[in-house]
């Protein structure tokens, strides 16, 4: 039996019982981590509000190593993203960029990387108002940190680097098509270098400062064809939380 401590963030958290809750946290040095936390739902529970999903937390938990489900200890709060919860959107926002972790990991797997980029984006989220952007560059990263980079720089049929005018973009090659290649290829889309540097800087720009990156017109349309639907390819499913954030956008 081993008992574990770090610090992580609440990804879910559902009923178990009358008394109790199961949590899913993505910790800092154990990965994805499911525990039980017995008396949470008690009106005077230790928890208070440590178990809300986003909250950032200092952990202890204990179990066998390995094993699937583990009992929470303590969880005390370090910083609880309260400018993320009091607005609706990014609510929203967070529970998608959550959702993503969730389904897009493992469990018990060590994961120091999507940790920090989830931590990094909550922190984005809570100093900035430039959602989509944000969404954007946490799909396209997770989809690099879990090995589906998509490839940007040369052609993924013939490898040519020097690629002007339009530009096609195939789901199943997982990347770009020059214009000469895409007359044998399949490429579901089309676009302009112009959106096609947009998605380089999407992974390499500070997420800090994602507030700065706005797409022209049409553009994040085409951006999003590209990171959303190869999230769907690899998750294979619509992300529950997603419907809620397209409708609050089209309604602004
Ligand atoms: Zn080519």
């Amino acid at each position: 039996m081993g008992l574990f401590r770090t610090k992580g963030i609440v990804l879910r958290s559902i009923k178990l019982s009358e008394t109790d809750k199961l949590v899913t946290f993505m910790t800092e040095h154990f990965g994805k981590v499911k525990c039980v936390a017995r008396g949470a739902r008690k009106i005077k529970s230790r928890y208070a509000g440590s178990l809300e999903p986003m909250s950032y937390v200092h952990l202890i938990y204990f179990g066998k190593e390995n094993q699937q489900l583990y009992s929470l200890n303590n969880s005390d709060i370090i910083e609880s993203f309260h400018l993320v919860r009091d607005n609706f959107q990014k609510l929203y926002t967070g529970i998608y960029l959550n959702e993503l972790v969730d389904a897009m990991t493992a469990e018990v797997q060590e994961e120091k990387e999507i940790f920090q980029l989830l931590f990094d984006s909550l922190c984005a989220l809570s100093n900035q108002c430039n959602l989509e952007t944000l969404c954007r560059m946490f799909e396209i990263r997770i989809l690099s940190l879990s090995g589906h980079k998509p490839e940007l720089h040369h052609c993924t049929v013939c490898r040519n680097s020097a690629i002007n005018g339009w530009i096609g973009f195939s789901y199943q090659k997982r990347g770009i098509v020059c214009n000469r290649c895409m007359k044998n290829t399949v490429a579901e889309i089309k676009f302009t270098t112009g959106t096609l540097n947009y998605l380089k800087k999407l992974l390499t720009l500070d997420i800090n400062c994602s507030g700065r990156l706005k797409f022209p017109r049409g553009m994040d349309e085409e951006v999003e064809k590209v990171t959303h639907r190869l999230i769907l390819a690899y998750v294979g499913r619509e992300l529950k939380s997603y419907p809620f954030i397209k409708t609050m956008a089209d309604v602004k």
